[in-house]
């Protein structure tokens, strides 16, 4: 594995302008940073004058579907055959938002067996050793940020069209809560200027993000706060958990518990906050913390996941009963951490 600089450029682009089968890759269960780097780079590379093909192991949440060409990703969930074909017949393989190919769920398999040579662009701590070259970098707010940081590297800034800046941006604002974590990184507003300035209409992003819920998905998050949240001012964290049977009952999409796990946050003393989500096989852990409290070592310590620092994620194989009673013995575990 080697980084990606602007010493090593060249053969970057070499390497782009010669291999014929692009794709460009992002994790399961997509969020913003994942659509928005990968749609993102795909309008550059096109720009540029090269093909590539988008895949992703499911589906795109709706509040991500308008981004511009969004219906040209492939998802292994819908269209396995093509999912599987794109991935074997590739010769270059972008990696977007996740270092290790486990994050591929369902396409993991094809990813491991590709002989295709692989390009990590990620902000997450770790890179596995399973990339030929990586634009990786823990300090960056977002992937998206990085896509653009590539783009200059590959002295393609011209090729950020409107279309890239649009999908760049939703990437960082979604990563960074809208500009409110993550971004204390002077870098991330030069490059949010610079995409504002290639026409980039913020108010228009954040009605489409944000102001898009279904009905039931706003109830949702009314019953999660008021029946759901459990508050432990003890250990300064909460958590909110939600059954099979209760997303059914609020007609659950994919997307509508994005950013519940920050809700608890926002009170008065709270920095540590998880949410529990029940699937067929095991209960989906989101983590979120503020400050030095560590969300992805409890992740990887106790639930098969990892992460950042503050945002971090994984699963749990036991009962949501289970779960949440082994929750409360970590909090107990970390009381003086968590107090600290
Ligand atoms: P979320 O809670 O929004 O699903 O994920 C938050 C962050 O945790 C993601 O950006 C990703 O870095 C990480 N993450 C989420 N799920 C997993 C997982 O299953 N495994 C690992 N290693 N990281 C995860
Ligand atoms: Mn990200």
């Amino acid at each position: 594995m080697q980084q990606i600089t602007r010493d090593n450029a060249n053969i970057i682009k070499n390497l782009i302008s010669t291999k014929e089968r692009i794709v460009i890759t992002s994790h399961h269960n997509p969020d913003g940073d994942a659509i928005g780097s990968m749609l993102g780079l795909y309008h550059i590379l096109t720009s540029m004058g090269y093909d590539s093909s988008m895949v992703i192991p499911n589906d795109i949440p709706d509040f991500l579907s308008w981004l511009p060409d969004s219906s040209k990703i492939i998802r292994h969930s819908k269209n396995k055959q093509a999912a599987a074909e794109a991935i074997c017949n590739a010769d270059l393989i972008f990696s977007l938002d996740y270092n290790s190919p486990s994050r591929l769920e369902a396409v993991k398999e094809n990813f491991d067996q590709s002989k295709a040579v692989k390009i990590l662009i990620d902000h997450h701590p770790y890179p596995e050793e399973a990339f030929t070259w990586i634009l990786s970098e823990t300090k960056a707010s977002s992937t998206a940020e990085l896509v653009y940081e590539f783009a200059l590297i590959l002295n393609a800034e011209m090729h950020i069209g409107h279309n890239a800046a649009m999908c760049i941006f939703t990437g960082i604002m979604t990563d960074t809560g809208s500009f409110s974590y993550a971004c204390s990184n002077p870098r991330t507003f030069e490059i949010a200027a610079k995409l504002i300035a290639k026409g980039v209409k913020v108010e228009d992003i954040q009605q489409q993000v944000y102001n898009n819920f279904s009905e039931s998905r706003m109830r949702l998050l009314g019953y999660s706060l008021e029946s759901k949240m459990k508050v432990f001012p003890e250990y300064r964290s909460a958590y909110i958990s939600l059954t099979y049977e209760e997303l059914k009952r609020y007609k659950y999409q994919i997307g509508d518990t994005e950013g519940l796990v920050n809700y608890p946050l926002s009170i008065k003393n709270i920095i540590f906050s998880a949410l529990f989500i029940e699937n067929k096989n095991f209960v989906k852990v989101s983590l979120r913390s503020v400050g030095a409290f560590p969300a992805n070592k409890v992740c990887e310590e106790h639930f098969n996941g990892g992460g950042h620092i503050n945002a971090a994620g994984g699963k749990s194989f036991a009962t949501m009963q289970e779960t949440e009673a082994k929750f409360v013995e970590i909090l107990k575990q970390y009381q003086k951490e968590l107090n600290q």
